[in-house]
């Protein structure tokens, strides 16, 4: 994208000057520590904000992509062109009134799911060693341990490519195995309103807990990742077939089939975006050719490889 002087006048009416960021490296920001710069990075500010650079965006034809916390994202070497919005730590407000828990879709799940339990509120036990924000749990019905967000969340606050407000309900999501209706529509959610159920606080504290250590047993937490990099194919799960293919440990690069938990791929130094898709399709095609069952990555893909 050439220097756009209308976005940026545009821009700097709304954002402050250090939330605009030029030719920002991707890989400071997804969990992967993967990816090229982006033309534009902005940190935005408000709902009204938001709102308005949508609008604009859809407007003029300007490209733009909702980061949340980069824990589920693989961006290509060569970056984006365009500009990424990612949700200030300013949209990230978290209030609790009776059984209901209120919150801003900036703010990391962790947190939702300790003050809900600080509340004694019992519910997203599940959700405390996701490591992506609110607004990233949502569009993909991020879940563990039989818990999902489809089963906490009663509406949620969207705002379409003109920027304006719209509530969904529960149905409305279209919630299903890691996705929603927001993945395949240009919707923002900014707010979700949950139902949760009231809890002894050290019950719920526990619970977490005995969770948080299963995954620091069983997940290579200790390197960058994206977490599971395929989806659970039906009747399977994703780690234990790439384990039975005797893939174990292959490498493309610095990208490395964890040893520890054979689901996720892992960043063991300086892996670039083209290392880890070329491990993916070496995964997904001798899982295929010696088990039978086709890989779909839980990842999701943006910018230029
Ligand atoms: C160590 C590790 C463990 C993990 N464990 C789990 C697990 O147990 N269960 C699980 O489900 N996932 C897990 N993940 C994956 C990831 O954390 C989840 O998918 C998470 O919900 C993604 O949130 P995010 O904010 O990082 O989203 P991002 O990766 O930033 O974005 C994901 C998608 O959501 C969209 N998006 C984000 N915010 C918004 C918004 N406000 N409005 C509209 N679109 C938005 C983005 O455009 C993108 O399409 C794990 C990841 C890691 C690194």
């Amino acid at each position: 994208m050439r220097e756009n002087h209308a976005l940026l006048e545009f821009l700097e009416e709304r954002v402050e000057t250090e939330d605009i960021l030029k030719h920002e490296p991707m890989s400071k920001h997804t969990s992967f520590r993967i990816g090229g710069e982006a033309d534009l990075f902005v940190r935005v500010p408000s709902q009204k904000a938001l709102s308005e650079i949508l609008k604009y965006c859809n407007q003029v034809g300007q490209e733009y992509f909702i980061l949340g916390k980069g824990t589920n994202l693989l961006v290509g070497d060569k970056g984006y062109r365009g500009m990424i919005l990612q949700l200030s730590q300013q949209m990230a407000d978290i209030r609790v009134e009776g059984n209901t828990l209120f919150a801003q879709t900036g703010a990391p799940l962790p947190l939702v799911a300790k003050v809900a339990a600080e509340n004694g509120l019992s519910g997203l036990e599940f959700a405390s060693g996701i490591p992506g924000s609110l607004g990233g749990a949502i569009v993909m019905n991020a879940g563990a341990y039989d818990g999902e967000m489809k089963q906490v969340i009663r509406y949620v606050k969207v705002l379409d490519q003109m920027g304006e407000e719209m509530n969904l309900d529960n149905d409305t999501m279209e919630f299903g195995y890691r996705t929603s209706i927001i993945k395949d529509r240009p919707f923002v959610a900014v707010e979700a309103e949950m139902r949760l159920t009231p809890a002894p606080k050290d019950e719920i504290f526990a619970k977490m807990e005995e969770l948080n250590q299963r995954r620091r047993d069983k997940q290579p937490l200790e390197y960058p990742s994206a977490g599971s990099t395929f989806k659970r194919p039906e009747g399977h799960f994703a780690g234990k077939l790439i384990m039975d293919a005797g893939l174990r440990g292959l490498r493309v690069g610095d990208a490395q089939v964890s040893e520890k938990h054979c689901g996720f791929i892992i960043n063991i130094g300086n892996a670039t975006a083209e290392d880890v898709t070329e491990l993916m399709e070496e995964i997904q095609s001798r899982v295929k050719k010696q088990l039978g069952v086709r890989l779909e990555p839980e990842v999701i893909r943006i910018g230029e490889f």
